[in-house]
């Protein structure tokens, strides 16, 4: 059986939270753990400065420890290939070459460059960098020969992006790339404490790491149905982000229950609450575990990184000596 090359990366901005998680890692491992998958995960951290580049101070720590929340969720080293990208040093150069063949209105008609300036307004991104973080994304893409790449439906557009720059590579030099594909997951829709969607950077996430009072502290102070004012409100559960949370992380019978008993004002939101934040708890205990496992053995992880950016680097070489003598440099 031939198998087909994932290609996936994350930005090391800081802790992991839950929509990390049920947003993308889950399906990481899932895909790790089909036979028909050869899966590398790579720590974006040249992405990283495209929106931090003034204060870098950070990323180094946010590499590990983004590391050791992947081990500590279920990805195995032995199954996927985890690995840094900047200690690819192939992945700026076939960045440089596909800078030189992508149009600038292909980057300028990016969804998402718009919505992360707005979203990220109190830093300066007017830069040539953040512009061009497309074109990155598709060498780190395209170096490895992906076939397939686990996205989200907001993140389409970078996929065709990348198909696109590939597509103009081969037609202008040789047929060197194959045409990567979305591989679209079905993300559950999981928002912030506040009712935004979950980013670090509105400060409304719940993380992976969290526990007791942190933990509870947050879900007690969760937005649910904003029609819900009084416990004696009949609420709407398909419109609670709390409800959300609880098909997540509670049984059947669990969330049958609050359905019921929400609809008919038999349950407080309190109480709701705390039910969750104990499921929560639960579910992720042992992921809390390994990370601490890994906490306590680091050159375990460095190891860990060391191999896979090592196999990983094999690979990148070999595709732009392919890519050189294609472009004839
Ligand atoms: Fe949401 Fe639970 Fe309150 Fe219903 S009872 S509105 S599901 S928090």
């Amino acid at each position: 059986m031939t198998t087909k090359r994932i290609l996936s990366g994350m930005r090391p901005t800081g802790k992991l939270h839950l929509g990390n998680l049920h947003g993308a890692l889950k399906n990481w491992v899932n895909l790790q753990n089909d036979d028909r998958y050869e899966c590398f995960y790579f720590v974006a951290d040249w992405h990283a400065l495209t929106s931090d580049y003034s204060d870098t101070g950070q990323i180094l720590d946010n590499v590990t420890d983004m590391v050791i929340d992947w081990l500590s969720v279920g990805l195995d080293p032995e199954k996927s290939t985890l690995f840094v990208q900047s200690r690819i040093i192939e992945h700026a150069e076939l960045f440089l070459l596909l800078s030189m063949i992508t149009p600038l209105p292909w980057l300028e008609r990016n969804p998402t460059y718009k919505e992360i300036k707005e979203e990220l307004s109190n830093r300066d991104l007017s830069t040539f960098g953040f512009l061009g973080y497309p074109v990155l994304q598709a060498a780190d893409i395209i170096i490895y020969k992906a076939h397939g790449v686990p996205v989200g439906v907001d993140q389409l557009p970078h996929v065709e992006l990348t198909r696109e720059i590939a597509r103009r590579f081969n037609f202008l030099y040789r047929e060197i790339f194959p045409i990567p594909e979305p591989l679209i997951s079905d993300v559950p829709k999981l928002l912030g404490i506040d009712g935004r969607k979950m980013s670090k950077s509105y400060g409304n996430s719940i993380y992976i790491s969290d526990t007791g009072n942190e933990l509870n502290k947050k879900i007690l102070s969760m937005f649910t149905d904003p029609q819900r004012q009084r416990k004696s409100d009949p609420g709407r559960p398909e419109l609670c982000n709390v409800f959300s949370f609880h098909q997540l992380y509670s049984d059947d019978s669990s969330i049958g229950e609050i359905d019921v008993e929400c609809r008919r004002a038999g349950i407080g939101c309190i109480e709701c609450k705390k039910r969750l934040a104990a499921r929560i708890t639960e579910g992720l205990q042992t992921v809390h575990e390994r990370q601490e496992y890994y906490r306590g053995h680091i050159k375990e992880v460095l190891e860990i990184i060391e191999n896979g950016t090592a196999r990983a680097s094999g690979i990148a070489r070999a595709t732009m000596a392919e890519v050189r003598e294609a472009v004839k440099i």
